[in-house]
């Protein structure tokens, strides 16, 4: 699957549309999920142009991939969810019901 350019985490990155920002480095940004699932509910997602993590694991650097895991623990830990702890999660493709398709993590907490 080619990537997006205009989806809607594209355009978040791109600043075209806003969100409520948590953290943001070279690598990632993350923001509150607009329909949260759990009380804390945050997506991380990489600033390059990756479909999910399927396209992100084959095709992005070292450097990428180390700063957009290091970006999630840095997310986690802004949000204080590091001792009473959270779940992660990444859907990739159809079977998955991934709706936009730019990679995204999210966090669940609380
Ligand atoms: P997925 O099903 O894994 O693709 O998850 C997409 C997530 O993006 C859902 O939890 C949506 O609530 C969330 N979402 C969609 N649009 C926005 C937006 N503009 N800002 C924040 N979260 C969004």
């Amino acid at each position: 699957m080619a990537y997006d350019p205009e989806n809607i985490f594209a355009k978040i990155l791109r600043g075209e549309i806003p969100c409520n920002k948590v953290y943001e480095d070279d690598y990632a940004l993350s923001f509150h999920d607009i329909n949260p699932q759990a009380p804390i509910h945050v997506l991380v997602i990489p600033k390059g142009a990756y479909v999910s993590m399927d396209d992100f694991s084959a095709k992005a650097s070292d450097a990428e991939m180390v700063g957009f895991i290091k970006a999630v623990g840095n997310t986690a830990r802004e949000l204080g969810l590091s001792d009473p702890g959270y779940r992660i999660l990444a859907n990739h493709g159809p079977d998955s019901h991934q709706e936009v398709p730019h990679l995204h993590i999210h966090i669940f907490g609380g």
